[in-house]
């Protein structure tokens, strides 16, 4: 697909077009008067497309089989990519730092999740890690979801055991001797996260803290698909003053 462009516009083109939030993405995209949607890619189309049509910046949201031939495709190209894919592991990470090289002239922004609520949740959580000594995480998301737990849970988790460490936090009390493979959850970074794939929600993620006589919940509910596209938009708008890779989106938010 091509169409006119103003030249000011970023053009951008979306990998993953058909799934949902590559459709909320080409919305926003062709909503928004300084980008300009120049190619949509789906399953079955060549990535040539991207090329061909001229694309400065892709954004994908794809699979996580499928991410990391796109992103190196992107890099290979000279073209930026904003990946809103989950999946990608510390193996994953190193593998692109090393592909970027020391003086990339690409940029790749790789976001686990776009709403400011998410990334404030991992603020908060993130703060409150060195003050209790249990600390578990609960992710629910709609059925069709195929990754457990989500990459919201997963960077929540790595968060909090990070802060925790600097902190000095030793292991969460648990008195477990007996259980169902499961029944404690999965452990990331020592941290249980427990999915729950459940129809009727987008996507919830809730970190239940406890230490003596209290408990802090600090949770963040997706209620639409919108609610991803301003931080989508913002790392598109941001990605070409960005080489390399960065990760999350906290360079957007103007806190302390
Ligand atoms: P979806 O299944 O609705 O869409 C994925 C689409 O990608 C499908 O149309 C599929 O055919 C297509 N696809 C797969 N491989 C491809 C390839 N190589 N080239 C082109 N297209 C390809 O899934 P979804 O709900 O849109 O989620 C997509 C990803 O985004 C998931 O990993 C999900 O966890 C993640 N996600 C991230 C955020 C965020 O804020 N970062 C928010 C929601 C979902």
């Amino acid at each position: 697909m091509s169409v006119a462009t103003v030249s000011s516009q970023i053009r951008v083109g979306v990998i993953g077009a058909n799934g949902r939030m590559g459709e909320e993405s080409c919305a926003a995209i062709q909503d928004a008067e300084d980008l300009s949607l120049v190619a949509r890619v789906g399953r079955q189309d060549s990535l040539a497309e991207l090329v061909d049509h001229g694309a400065e910046v892709a954004v994908d949201f794809t699979h996580p089989d499928s991410v990391m031939r796109n992103v190196e495709f992107c890099m290979d190209a000279g073209i930026h990519a904003v990946v809103g894919t989950t999946g990608i592991d510390e193996n994953r990470l190193t593998a692109l730092r090393r592909r970027l090289g020391p003086e990339p002239a690409s940029g790749v922004i790789i976001a686990p999740n776009f709403s400011i609520g998410a990334l404030l949740l991992m603020r908060f959580c993130e703060a409150a890690a060195r003050h209790y000594e249990s600390v578990e995480v609960i992710d629910s998301h709609h059925p069709a979801k195929v990754d457990a737990p989500s990459g919201t849970a997963t960077r929540a988790a790595e968060l909090i055991a990070r802060a925790r460490e600097a902190a000095g936090v030793g292991s969460a009390p648990d008195g477990t001797k007996v259980a169902l493979p499961g029944a404690r959850g999965a452990l990331v970074e020592g941290v249980p996260v427990h999915s729950l794939r459940m129809q009727g929600i987008v996507g919830r993620t809730e970190v239940v803290f406890g230490t003596q006589g209290e408990t802090l919940t600090v949770s963040h509910d997706s209620l639409e698909r919108s609610s991803f596209m301003p931080g989508v938009l913002a790392a598109v708008r941001a990605i070409p003053d960005r080489p390399g890779l960065t990760l999350d989106l906290d360079f957007l938010l103007d806190l302390p």
